[in-house]
């Protein structure tokens, strides 16, 4: 018998490569020109200032390749392919050497955008949430555990759009490394278990149309293809 006066929402939960355990999923934190070349095309200053976090919603995430359904309210929507980390505990303060023990894993993300809205909020000086934490905006892999891959630290981070390479970086590219981002991070907030974090897109965003075809690919971690309708 539940005491709830509403029915409970359902769980947010990703899969895990090679198992049928999941990962429940917490919060979903996002890190800001994190690729000197992407800060660049943007129009910003690539200089290693400190990262800058913002937030998607954890039902946000979508895995096992389902359509990515073109959103309302916008016209220039943007694909980020971009490395996220799974973690398996948190804390404040965290040292950026006992940041890798906090993770479980890692996998391939798109992090769509209304750039469109976005342009908006940034010329007015408006939150950015409805310009990223839109419904369906985050397509997701299933998570490599590091148990098996370790802490991926450089490889090839790529997203082809049709058949055409239009992202093409190397993690090595990251102006934040991982355990920095997860230090950093853990200064304005406690982190914990089921925490996400997209770890930035490189150089090469653009916009999706409906009908095209998606692939990313992040080398020693994963793949992942879907369509936009
Ligand atoms: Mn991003």
């Amino acid at each position: 018998m539940s005491s709830s006066v509403i029915p409970s929402p359902p769980p947010v939960t990703l899969p895990v490569k090679g198992s049928d355990r999941t990962f429940p999923v917490r919060r979903v934190y996002c890190v800001g020109r994190n690729y000197a070349a992407h800060a660049v095309e943007m129009g910003h200053d690539p200089s290693r200032e400190v990262p800058f976090f913002f937030q998607k919603n954890p039902d946000n995430l979508v895995a096992g390749g389902k359509p990515f359904p073109y959103p309302v309210m916008s016209q220039n929507v943007h694909h980020e392919v971009e490395c996220y980390v799974a973690l398996k505990n948190g804390g404040v303060d965290i040292g950026i050497d006992q940041a890798l023990d906090c993770i479980y894993g890692y996998g391939v993300a798109v992090d769509f955008t209304r750039r469109d809205i976005q342009d908006e909020a940034k010329a007015k000086s408006r939150p950015w949430e409805m310009a990223k934490a839109f419904d369906h905006s985050a397509p997701v892999s299933a998570i490599a555990p590091a148990a098996e891959i370790g802490h991926p630290d450089h490889g090839a981070i790529t997203l082809v759009r049709n058949d055409v390479r239009v992202q093409n970086g190397d993690l090595s590219q990251m102006i934040w490394k991982t355990p920095e981002i997860i230090a950093e991070l853990s200064r304005y907030v406690r982190l914990a278990a089921g925490d996400i974090i997209l770890t930035g897109t490189p150089a090469g965003v653009g916009p999706v149309e409906r009908g095209d075809r998606i692939f990313c690919a992040i080398e020693g971690v994963g793949e992942l293809a879907f369509e936009v309708i």
